[in-house]
């Protein structure tokens, strides 16, 4: 072999790996573009804002909005937000009040309301959705239930799925309460905290 064709040899050599190279370069590139590009990542944020748009047009749709509670109980349009840390707009006004509860807790709460009403009954609404914050408020002026006091361990109350009110009740609404919350998912569950209404309905 002379030494021109053991150039042009290599100079064939160096221009396949240069070729290899190249190639190897761009499948590189798309792989990592597969895992990191934009683009990619903007289709999972597509399909995630398809998912939650399907389920606030539900939402606005009313009677067409499906709630489900998961197998603790907790709405599962909310759980993915932790208790206490739901923003305002994923709960709703119990009637013109300031308190907010999941939808269909609120909804229930202010039928009870004026249906009590109605038989004479006078049901006031001391408290409702409550915030990891107020949670930590509420355990350090009242104890933690545990040891006696009146607070659940903040970010495990009921409170904070918009989950429970707390009523203000005379004695007729007491009873009045005992003999109908359930008729409207509302249960006395914790002893000591009369008050206290949790919302469990039978289905939802
Ligand atoms: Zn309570």
């Amino acid at each position: 072999m002379g030494i021109e064709a053991v150039n042009s040899r290599i100079a064939d050599i160096q221009s396949r790996m240069i070729a290899m190279q190249t190639q190897q370069a761009t499948a590189a590139k798309t792989s990592s573009a597969t895992s990191t590009d934009p683009a990619s990542g903007g289709s999972f944020a597509t399909a995630l804002a398809d998912a939650m748009g399907t389920q606030s047009s539900a939402a606005s749709a009313g009677p067409a909005k499906s709630y489900s509670l998961n197998g603790k109980g907790i709405p599962t349009e909310l759980v993915g937000y932790g208790n206490g840390k739901i923003p305002a707009n994923a709960l709703e006004k119990v009637g013109n009040t300031n308190h907010k509860l999941w939808a269909p807790a609120a909804e229930s709460l202010n039928k009870m309301i004026s249906d009590a009403k109605a038989q004479g009954v006078t049901i006031g609404i001391t408290d409702s959705y409550r915030s990891y914050s107020e949670q930590v408020d509420v355990a350090r002026r009242k104890g933690l239930y545990s040891q006696g006091g009146l607070a659940a361990k903040p970010g495990t109350s009921e409170h904070g799925w918009g989950m429970a009110t707390d009523l203000d009740l005379n004695n007729k609404a007491q009873a009045w309460m005992r003999a109908n919350g359930e008729k409207y998912g509302f249960v006395e569950n914790t002893p000591r905290e009369p008050w206290h209404w949790a919302y469990k309905p039978k289905s939802v």
